[in-house]
């Protein structure tokens, strides 16, 4: 089989979702489902959809625009807010964009108009994590502006935490956003459709409160895909981790020296942690590199430990293992090794349906 490639088990995000899902539905919470580190890939993006979310969101139009092609059955946010360059696809693609800039909702406005079509806006407000957002202070004023643009539909605030600073989404941020959505629907005497309260990090917060407040949506990908949260990177109790596998080829195993021999300056990427160790020892590599995969988000098989990793390669040491030319190596990856492995033009992507014989 091709490698290095991308084993999907759809079956597992389906879980994951579902779980996800159940656990916030009593608290009226709905989950969007992010696509991104999938790069908008209709298989995972469906394996979401059969496990409960209600809605599909992704950073990329690109990727959206292919999950539109894919006909999933669920609205399709623009999560990043949308490049001024790009307006008309945003309108064309995505049901729903989030949004921080008066001259993007103008130009949206324009190419709603344009495409004889409405296009939702959430509105999302800087909470302290420093990335994306509206200052508090703003917020009702342009929400009275996108209420006032022809073509735009105010769906709601949003805000996300934990991204840039990795300020926790907790109590105090989510009862803010509850009182800035009183606010702004006070001030235009409708309700919102959605407050958005965040990603994968405020699951601790949405799991635990007694207090959801106005917070009734969140916006999932790292938790639905990999299990865990990204705030200590534990895994979610009762998710599963096993939804990707990164499986290379051996391209040589040899017994060589545990220690280099020479004079010792700089490696291809930099200095590299001294090798452990004397003797000599099993050394694999595979045909796998930075190109490829983030090489610090890599976990090996038990007994298998990386040793460095350079464009194209991947030395280990196998331990005991038996390991020859042309046999795979099957490794978990982190969010970081999963973006890259993705979006890398080299490694095959290979999703496995539901139900598979063992
Ligand atoms: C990436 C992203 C998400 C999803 O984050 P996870 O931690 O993967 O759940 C949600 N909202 C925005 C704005 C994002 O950029």
């Amino acid at each position: 089989m091709i490698t290095p490639r991308l084993e999907i088990n759809l079956a597992a995000i389906t879980h994951n979702s579902r779980v996800l899902v159940d656990r916030l539905a009593p608290r009226h919470i709905r989950v969007t489902g992010i696509s991104k580190a999938a790069l908008g890939s209709s298989g995972v993006a469906g394996a979401m959809v059969r496990g409960g979310v209600t809605g599909l969101g992704d950073s990329r139009v690109e990727n959206l625009a292919r999950l539109r092609t894919a006909e999933v059955a669920v609205p399709l946010t623009l999560i990043r807010s949308p490049m001024l360059s790009q307006t008309e696809l945003v309108v064309r693609h995505a049901d729903v964009s989030l949004n921080t800039e008066a001259a993007v909702l103008d130009a949206l406005s324009s190419a709603a108009i344009r495409w004889r079509t409405t296009h939702s806006v959430v509105l999302m407000v800087e909470l302290g994590d420093l990335r994306e957002g509206v200052a508090a202070a703003d917020v009702v004023e342009m929400a009275r502006t996108v209420g006032r643009q022809p073509g735009l539909q105010l769906a709601g605030l949003g805000t996300n935490l934990a991204c840039q600073c990795g300020v926790v989404p907790d109590q105090h941020k989510m009862d803010q956003l509850s009182r800035l959505a009183g606010q702004v629907e006070k001030a235009r005497g409708a309700a919102l459709s959605v407050v958005s309260g965040g990603n994968s990090a405020n699951l601790e917060w949405a799991l635990a409160t007694d207090d959801v407040g106005r917070v009734d949506e969140l916006r999932l990908g790292e938790s639905i895909l990999l299990g865990t949260e990204p705030l200590h990177r534990r895994v979610i109790d009762g998710l599963r981790t096993d939804a990707f596998t990164l499986v290379a080829e051996v391209i040589e195993a040899k017994l060589k020296p545990a220690q280099p021999w020479g004079d010792i300056a700089q490696a291809a990427f930099g200095d590299q942690p001294p090798r452990g160790g004397a003797g000599t020892i099993r050394q694999a590599i595979l045909a796998v590199g930075r190109q490829d995969v983030d090489p610090d988000g890599l976990t090996p098989p038990p007994g298998v430990m990386a040793l460095g990793m350079s464009s194209d390669h991947l030395v280990v040491d196998v331990g005991d293992h038996d390991v020859s030319v042309g046999d795979e190596l099957a490794f978990r990856l982190d969010y970081s090794a999963l973006v890259r492995a993705m979006t890398s033009p080299f490694v095959a992507h290979v999703e496995q349906a539901a139900l598979l014989l063992v």
